[in-house]
């Protein structure tokens, strides 16, 4: 495992006693109690005697309704779209945490975000991350085997996990989920296109257009569109397909090549770029859009894609002024 759990280890260890009575093995681990017959029976009689504040029904409905549509007021204009909540879209949007002057919205059609990032290769738990990406997964917290050349993380739920609660907690980011990415917001600007923006609509609609009567979408005004949807697929790789249609980008698409790990981890990552002015193309969908290769069951390259991209965005921005 990396050093984190000794070198934050005493720290919380002294905090968790102080207010738990607890002996913690390290900050990565729940706080053991010093006397768990104790603790248990504590506990028990806590929930057996404990008694909800009350509230009014009405209360929760307004309280929900009015953060959502006020979020949705205020970014209707926003700096920087993130369009798929996956691994490269999530660290994206924590790399982005680190300028909190930049409002960034991140859209995700599921109501879980994660995208391919829960489980490792063939439906299996365990996450495997070639070096250097690994210096991510320090910065995360995130706890690991070092084998070497690359590590290994128990299970990929702890990276999507960790880097979903840093990302979230931060005042400049706002996740949509449920949220679909329709189409893009697209100007003729001189002899190009540029993208500015995102037309979205609730998943829910998306997937009953063909069943119900026309239900327009709405838009969302960005300065940066980060698109990181992941594989060809009903949804997957929209932005790519689109931009396509659209003649931004050459008529047939390449598609991603055939699985050589060593070289689609760099390509993927070299690769991610501003490809039409205002879109930034992350993770998979760069290797749909290119035609490198596809890497398989390695995570690193969607990771440094994400950190790459958040960091591309912030120059275009600047550039901007
Ligand atoms: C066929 C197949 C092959 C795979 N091969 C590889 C491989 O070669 N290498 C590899 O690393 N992994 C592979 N994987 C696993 C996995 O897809 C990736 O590792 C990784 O999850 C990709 O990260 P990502 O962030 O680019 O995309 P994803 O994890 O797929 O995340 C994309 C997210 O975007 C969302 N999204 C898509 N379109 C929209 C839209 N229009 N609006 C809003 N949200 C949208 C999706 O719901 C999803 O949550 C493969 C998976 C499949 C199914």
């Amino acid at each position: 495992m990396n050093s984190l759990a000794g070198r934050f280890g005493g720290m919380l260890c002294r905090a968790q006693r102080a207010s738990l009575g607890c002996r913690a093995k390290s900050a990565l681990v729940s706080a053991v109690p010093s006397d768990p017959a104790a603790y248990v029976a504590g506990k028990l009689a806590h929930f057996d005697s404990m008694q909800f504040t009350p509230i009014r029904e009405s209360t929760v409905s307004r309280e929900m309704t009015s953060r959502y549509m006020s979020e949705m007021m205020e970014y209707a204009e926003t700096d920087v779209v993130i369009v798929g909540a996956g691994s490269a879209g999530l660290s994206c949007a924590y790399e982005l945490t680190k300028h909190p002057h930049i409002k960034v919205a991140i859209l995700e059609q599921n109501v879980a975000p994660g995208g391919g990032c829960w489980l490792g290769g063939q439906l299996m738990s365990s996450m495997v991350v070639r070096k250097p990406a690994h210096e991510f997964l320090d910065e995360l917290e995130v706890p690991y085997d070092d084998k070497g050349d690359y590590v290994v993380v128990k299970h990929a739920a702890l990276f999507t996990a960790s880097v979903l609660r840093k990302t979230l907690i931060a005042p400049n980011v706002k996740l949509f989920n449920a949220v679909a990415v329709e189409d893009l917001l697209v100007k003729q600007e001189g002899d190009k296109v540029g993208v500015r923006g995102v037309v979205t609509n609730w998943s829910l609609v998306t997937q009953n257009h063909d069943t119900q009567s026309c239900m327009d979408p709405q838009v969302m005004e960005a300065k940066v569109v980060v698109t990181a949807t992941g594989h060809d697929g009903p949804m997957g790789a929209s932005s790519a397909k689109r931009l396509e249609s659209l003649g931004a980008l050459p008529a047939g698409l390449p598609g991603m090549g055939a699985l050589d790990m060593n070289t689609a981890e760099d390509a993927v990552v070299q690769m991610t770029s501003e490809v039409v002015p205002g879109l930034i193309f992350a993770g998979m969908e760069v290797s749909e859009a290119r035609g490198c290769n596809r890497m398989g069951p390695t995570f690193g390259a969607m990771l440094l894609s994400g950190q790459k991209a958040a960091n591309l965005a912030v120059q275009i921005l600047n550039r901007q002024g």
